[in-house]
């Protein structure tokens, strides 16, 4: 009896200290794997979730769309789609079909232009029934690998597209994501919609995780014909659901059928139709997300700003030029203050050859303020149409070379006669 309890007694020593040691073992690899997740996402300055309360009313095409207006304003960005039961971010950028590769170091996102990276689940499944048999914490794997496994690299903004409700996905990437600026949330204007809105605005107080803002999409529908506006699904609920429950409401986009055949075409829309009055839309809704705050940095950290990246830029690049160009579809724009983008174009002044060129929308008409947000772009030298005195003063302060005058032609013609010094150049239409 008395042997018996001994043996006893050893045994479970013996499997309580081997109990630890398995208990130990995984506490230490999920601290390890918790410092690597924390690695890679302290290199992402602004981290946003897209959400909808139910499926269908323009995420994935917001989400798209944003962050490649972020690209074109000169960002580094990142899109992670973690859509497992319908992502639509490779059809939407073209990109179906592409496959994921690895090094030791990680999986490497897929490059949809320099300073765009993308993930999604899409580029994992072979066949979309393939999402059917993730449960829950399968899904919660993947996308902590997403984050955790991905080199993304230093990133100025990630941006998530998550699901349709509240369920495994948007909880599992608001609990990875510890600091993420907020949720963007869209909505349409149908009340079922709304109150399914209503719902993640919840969800999100319940995480803890800020609303950046309700955009309502497919608000009312404006006739190519007659140009008058129709309120298909009625309009103003997305607005009224956003003040009662205080958040703020960033805009509404109107119902446009050339964002279906963009999306199914695989060029975003942005990039197919920039100055259109449903791009305008679009970049007036997502200005409060362009415009949020760098991250201000550590102490100890080297965080290099788009300011000494031109500058950098300019000492590097002897003998090129940037010029910058105010463009109204595709053409020079008459009225500098108010194009819909900038051409900027690193120009070699010997041979005239454009190296590269950025198109990036043009921020809000406020007085004063293009000078330093062109500077800040890299441009070196602004062509334009008209100019006032005061904005031209502002530029040379900037170091800025001003060329008023120019005719409303396009950019490539424009820059060639500059760079001959053939331009032609007429009255200055803006001179007050
Ligand atoms: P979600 O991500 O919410 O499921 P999607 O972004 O996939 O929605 O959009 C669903 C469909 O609606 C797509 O065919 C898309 O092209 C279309 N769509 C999105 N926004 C608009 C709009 N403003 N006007 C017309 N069609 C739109």
């Amino acid at each position: 009896m008395e042997k018996h309890k001994k043996n006893q007694t050893k045994d479970d020593q013996q499997s309580s200290s081997k109990g630890s040691h398995t208990c130990s073992q995984k506490h230490l690899n999920q601290l390890t794997e918790q410092l690597q997740l924390d690695e890679r996402l302290d290199l992402i300055d602004h981290k946003i979730l897209v959400l909808s309360g139910k499926g269908g009313v323009g995420k994935s095409t917001i989400a798209a769309n944003l962050a490649l207006s972020l690209a074109q304003a000169g960002k580094q960005v990142g899109l992670l789609d973690i859509d497992i039961h319908g992502p639509s971010i490779p059809r939407l950028f073209g990109l179906e079909g592409q496959v994921l590769t690895g090094t030791q170091d990680g999986l490497k996102p897929i490059e949809y232009s320099e300073n765009l990276k993308v993930i999604s689940v899409g580029f994992l499944l072979r066949k979309l029934d393939d999402a059917v048999i993730w449960r829950g914490p399968l899904k919660y794997g993947i996308i902590k690998q997403f984050l955790k496994d991905v080199e993304w690299g230093k990133l100025d903004y990630l941006i998530v597209d998550s699901p349709p409700g509240t369920g495994d996905e948007p909880l599992s990437i608001a609990q990875l994501i510890k600091n993420a600026d907020g949720a963007l949330i869209i909505t349409t204007p149908q009340d079922l919609s709304i109150n399914d809105v209503r719902k993640s605005i919840e969800f999100c107080r319940v995480l803890n995780l800020p609303v950046l803002g309700v955009i309502e999409n497919m608000s009312g529908f404006v006739c190519p014909h007659c140009n008058n506006r129709i309120d298909i699904f009625k309009s103003g609920g997305g607005k009224k659901m956003a003040e009662s429950m205080m958040v703020p409401f960033l805009g509404s986009i109107p119902l446009d059928p050339d964002l279906v055949t963009t999306s199914d075409s695989g060029l975003p829309y942005l990039f197919r139709y920039p100055g259109s009055e449903t791009a305008q839309a679009i970049q007036r809704a997502l200005l409060p997300i362009m415009k949020l705050e760098a991250r201000v940095p550590d102490k100890k950290e080297e965080i290099v700003t788009r300011q000494n990246i031109n500058e950098d830029d300019v000492r590097a690049d002897d003998g090129k030029i940037n010029i910058a160009i105010p463009l109204v579809e595709n053409r020079l724009s008459a009225h500098f203050g108010h194009c819909n983008e900038f051409l900027i174009a690193k120009v070699d002044r010997a041979s005239g050859d454009i190296l590269k060129r950025k198109l990036v929308p043009a921020p809000p008409h406020e007085p004063g303020m293009l000078p330093s947000w062109l500077h800040d772009q890299g441009a070196q030298v602004i062509i334009a149409g008209g100019m006032g005195q005061r904005a031209q003063q502002l530029f040379q302060q900037k170091g800025l070379t001003v060329v008023v005058g120019a005719e409303s032609r396009e950019p490539d013609v424009i820059i060639r006669d500059y760079i001959n010094e053939t331009l032609t150049l007429g009255e200055n239409l803006c001179d007050h």
